[in-house]
């Protein structure tokens, strides 16, 4: 048995960033940018009014002076001329500043009266005005290795780049195995129970970018888990779930080596999680076997398949992130396995539920957090300062 963090370079190993493809922006939401997004003009491309108001010169200001009005600036729509001694310019939000300006001053602060203006005597002293390349310059750079989010897309545009280099989205097949399931919406017999993790897992793969495939559920035999495994041909990575501890009827690593998986390894020191397989299947795409217990199997697409999905695309080879909080209670000791215990986030510090039953997705979903206990972790008093993730 190896411990999670061996199991985790293994799993890196097995891992590699995945090519790249160009997307238009308006679906590059989520997708990892993997080359330096490069701005093609100055935003603002000129200097323009943040205001409605009159554009002067702030030489020209003094409480109570009066302008005269010789023309309009708005969005889309320039005034031509220049701006001299006691002119102004009717300017809107985001239309170009006139040659000669300087300085709006937002209309609350004046009285006009046909092309006259006066201002009042308590002019607000913000110039109003977004120099030329306020916001960013051409030839900018968003770098590469970024998630891109919904503000990413719009400074994206806003720099008139209109189709991204992203890392391809990892295709995932995930499988269920077990007589004794079906799927949800079915009518179950009286010894079957519905796939639960399977949707989970595919849940939490959509959330972090990659393109989940629920596979049918195969039987506990090997023509069944065969005819699956060969249903998974031309995903990256295909992620089994359950058959995987040595009960008679777990034969997914068998299936797997007879199908000429190259094991990486099999069983590793943690709670839940303790019969994780991985290996490269004879085409070269990953293969990681996870637990059947429900919440074995998200905990360890947590811990382990969500750090592989990172890493192919492109995000780099790291763990999931990690946070510390304080106990709210005392805990007893740890055993031998590292233990990443289900619990809950109140008042700035973290409670463990009290049941750990890998089965127990009741739990699992009223969790907000892991609390990671390392091998023959000692007894701990509240306050204590906890490892955690975040689930
Ligand atoms: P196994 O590793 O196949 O022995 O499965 C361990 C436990 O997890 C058994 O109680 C299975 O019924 C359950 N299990 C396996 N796969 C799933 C699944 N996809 N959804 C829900 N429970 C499962
Ligand atoms: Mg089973």
């Amino acid at each position: 048995m190896i411990s999670v963090a061996e199991a985790l370079a293994h799993l890196f190993d097995l891992a590699q960033p995945l090519e790249t493809e160009v997307v238009p922006l308006k679906h590059a939401n989520g997708r990892v940018l993997v080359e330096n997004a490069i701005a093609r003009r100055d935003q603002p491309p000129f200097s323009a009014s943040a205001m409605d108001g009159y554009a002067v010169r702030n030489a020209d200001v003094t409480t109570g002076a009066t302008f005269t009005m010789i023309g309009e600036s708005a969005a889309g729509h320039r005034f031509d001329g220049a701006i001299n001694a006691g002119e102004c310019v009717r300017i809107f939000t985001g239309a170009p500043l006139p040659k000669g300006a300087d300085r709006i001053i937002i209309q609350e602060d004046v009285t006009a009266d046909g092309d006259k203006i006066t201002l009042g005597d308590n002019l607000d002293s913000n110039p109003y005005v977004r120099a030329k390349g306020f916001d960013f310059k051409d030839g900018d750079v968003i770098p590469a290795s970024k998630t891109l989010g919904p503000s990413d897309i719009a400074l994206l545009a806003a720099m008139n780049i209109s189709d991204v280099t992203v890392t391809r989205r990892p295709k995932v097949a995930i499988l269920s195995t077990g007589d004794e399931l079906v799927m949800p919406g079915e009518e179950p017999t009286e010894d079957q129970i519905i796939a639960s993790n399977s949707f989970g897992l595919y849940a939490m793969l959509k959330d972090i970018g990659a393109e989940p495939r629920l596979l049918p559920i195969a039987r506990d035999n090997e023509a069944s888990l065969k005819t699956a495994f060969s249903l998974a041909e031309d995903a990256d990575l295909l992620v089994t779930i359950g058959g995987a501890s040595v009960g008679d009827h777990d034969l997914v690593g068998d299936v797997a080596a007879d199908l000429g998986m190259e094991r990486s390894f099999y069983k590793i020191t943690m709670r839940p999680g303790k019969p994780l397989m991985a290996g490269r299947l004879s085409n070269g795409a990953m293969m990681i076997g996870l637990p059947g217990n429900p919440v074995s199997a998200m905990v360890c697409g947590k811990i382990f398949l969500e750090p592989v999905i990172r890493a192919m695309l492109g995000l780099g080879k790291a763990p999931a992130r990690e946070f510390t909080a304080p106990l709210a209670h005392d805990v007893k000791a740890n055993g031998p396995r590292e233990h990443y215990t289900r619990a809950r986030q109140e008042n700035g510090s973290v409670s463990i539920f009290e049941r750990q039953d890998s089965a127990l997705l009741s739990v699992l979903a009223a969790a907000d957090t892991l609390v990671i206990r390392p091998p023959n972790d000692p007894a701990r008093k509240a306050g204590e300062i906890m490892r955690c993730v975040a689930i």
